[in-house]
C-alpha cells in the first residue's frame, strides 16, 4: 500500500491511513507500507537549499529532502500502534533500498529485505518511506519528484506482493486530469504501455518510472482514493483502476468491461521551454553540433522541429528542454555559437504540450487529423508536433492548456455522460 503527500498530510488524515491499513491487515494480509511526505513538505525543503546555496550539491540536498518522508513513517507505525496494530518503520538505509549513484535523481538497483520479511511473517506492518534510498557511495539517496510510488512498485516486487496499491486524492486515472476536466472518466483499466505514455507526458497521478518497472516485474498495480470513508468498497474488490497487460485489456473489451476507444487519456505538460536557434547552415552534422553538448550535460530534449532550408542554405531549428534546465541550455548554445554557427537563440517558456494517448490509435487512422481540426476549429494554433505509436503531441501557448485539453477530451468522445457527474 502507498499512501501519497495528500494523504499523509497532516496528524487526521494520517488516523485514517492508519484506519485502511488496519483494515487489509485485519483481513489476513501482511502489509507493506510506502509513505510519501506530507503535501507541500518537499517542495518546502527543496526551497531551503536553494536559500543555503544556489549551486547546492546533490548529495546534501538528499540528506534535506529525504527528511519528510522519514517524519511521516515515524508518525504512521506510532498511529498504528496506538490503534493497538504492530507496526514498525525500515528507513531506505535499513532495509536497504539500494540505489545508484545519482543523488536527486537516484535509481533503485535492488530491495533485499530478509530482516523486514521476518518481520512481516510475525505480524508486524512495515511502514517504508519513500523516495528514499543508499546509495553506492553509502549516502542517503532520493529518486527523483514523485519517486514514492516507484518505491511502492520496487517494495512490492521485492516482496512478491500480490498487489500494489496505489492511494491517492483521486479514486484512480481518469480520461484526463479531474481537476481540469469535470466531465473527465475514470477508467476501470489502462494498459501499461498507455499509462507509461500518459505519465511520461504529465499525468503526473503515476511517477513514469514506477508504471515502467512495475510493467518489467509484473506487479499488480491498483491507483485508488484514500480519501473514502469507512464503508467504501475493500481495495481487493479493485474498486480504483487497475494497470493491465493489453492482453488483459482485451479480454476485459471482449468481456464488455471495456469500451474500445482510438483514444484513451489526454495529458498536458507546462514544465518544457521552447529553443529556437535561427539560421543554422543546413548541412550534414550541424543539428548533431546542437544536439551533442546538451546530451554530455544531461538535458533532455523532446520535441524538435527542423525548418525546410531557407535559400543561403540556412534552416531555423526548434525544440523543447525541461523549463528548469532552459538557463543551462542556453549558456551552453551560446558558447558553442561559433561552432554551431547559428544566428540568434531565441526562447519561450511560456508553452504547453497537450498529448492524446491510447493504443487504440495503433490501428485506427485519423486520431492526429481530430485533433488538429478541433483545435483548429477554436482557434488554437499549434507550435510543434510530435508523435510515437500510441500518443500524438502538440506544443501550444500556455494560456491555452485547459481550454484544448476540454476540446479535445470532448473531440474524442471522452466526456461523461451528465448523470455520471452529478453524482
Ligand atoms: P500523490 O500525492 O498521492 O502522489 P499526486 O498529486 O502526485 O498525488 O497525483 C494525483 C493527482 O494527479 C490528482 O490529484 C490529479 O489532479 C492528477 N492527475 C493528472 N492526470 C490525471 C489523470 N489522468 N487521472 C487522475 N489524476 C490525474
Ligand atoms: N515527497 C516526494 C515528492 O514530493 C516524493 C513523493 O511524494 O512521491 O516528490
Ligand atoms: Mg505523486
Amino acid at each position: 500500500m502507498k499512501f501519497g503527500g495528500t494523504s499523509m498530510a497532516g496528524t487526521e488524515r494520517i488516523r485514517r491511513v492508519a484506519q485502511i491499513v488496519r483494515r487489509q491487515a485485519a483481513g489476513g494480509n501482511q502489509v507493506a507500507v510506502v509513505v510519501s511526505a506530507m503535501a507541500g513538505e518537499t517542495d518546502r525543503l527543496v526551497n531551503f537549499c536553494r536559500e543555503a546555496h544556489a549551486l547546492y550539491d546533490p548529495a546534501e540536498y538528499d540528506v534535506v529532502v529525504s527528511s519528510g518522508e522519514q517524519v511521516t513513517s515515524g508518525l504512521l507505525a506510532l498511529t498504528l500502534q496506538g490503534l493497538g496494530a504492530k507496526a514498525r518503520s525500515w528507513l531506505g538505509w535499513q532495509l536497504p533500498v539500494r540505489t545508484i549513484e545519482a543523488h536527486a535523481k537516484a535509481r533503485i538497483e535492488d530491495i533485499d529485505a530478509p530482516d523486514m520479511l521476518e518481520s512481516l511473517e510475525q505480524g508486524v506492518i512495515a511502514v517504508i518511506p519513500g523516495f528514499q534510498g543508499i546509495s553506492a557511495d553509502g549516502r542517503i539517496s532520493t529518486l527523483g519528484r514523485g519517486g514514492s510510488d516507484t518505491s511502492a512498485v520496487a517494495v512490492a516486487a521485492a516482496i512478491d506482493a500480490d498487489r500494489c496499491d496505489i492511494y491517492t486524492d483521486v479514486d484512480g486515472v481518469y480520461t484526463t486530469d479531474p481537476r481540469i476536466v469535470s466531465r473527465a472518466r475514470k477508467l476501470k483499466a489502462v494498459t501499461f504501455e498507455e499509462m507509461l505514455e500518459l505519465a511520461s507526458v504529465g499525468a503526473k497521478v503515476l511517477q513514469t518510472r514506477s508504471v515502467g518497472l512495475a510493467m518489467k516485474e509484473g506487479v499488480r498495480l491498483q491507483v485508488l482514493s484514500s480519501f473514502n470513508d469507512e464503508d467504501a468498497t475493500p481495495a481487493d474488490d479493485l474498486p480504483g483502476t487497475m494497470i493491465v497487460s493489453e492482453d488483459e485489456m482485451n479480454a476485459m473489451i471482449e468481456r464488455g468491461e471495456m469500451e474500445r476507444q482510438h483514444v484513451t487519456g489526454i495529458a498536458h505538460d507546462k514544465n518544457e521551454a521552447k529553443i529556437i536557434l535561427t539560421r543554422v547552415p543546413d548541412k550534414p552534422g550541424a543539428v548533431a553540433e546542437i544536439f551533442q553538448p546538451l546530451a554530455a550535460a544531461s538535458i533532455n530534449v523532446d520535441m524538435i522541429i527542423q525548418n525546410v532550408g531557407r535559400d543561403k542554405g540556412e534552416t531555423d531549428v526548434t525544440f523543447t528542454v525541461p523549463q528548469a534546465d532552459l538557463a543551462r541550455a542556453q549558456t551552453l548554445l551560446e558558447d558553442r555559437r561559433g561552432e554551431i554557427g547559428f544566428n540568434r537563440i531565441i526562447t519561450d517558456s511560456h508553452i504547453a504540450k497537450i498529448s492524446v494517448v491510447g493504443v487504440g490509435m495503433k490501428s485506427h487512422a485519423g486520431v492526429a487529423a481530430t485533433m488538429f481540426r478541433a483545435l483548429s476549429e477554436r482557434g488554437i494554433n499549434i507550435q510543434a508536433i510530435s508523435t510515437s505509436e500510441i500518443k500524438v503531441s502538440v506544443m501550444i501557448d500556455e494560456d491555452e492548456t485547459e481550454l484544448a485539453v476540454r476540446v479535445l477530451h470532448t473531440a474524442y468522445g471522452l466526456d461523461a455522460d451528465l448523470e455520471d457527474t452529478a453524482s
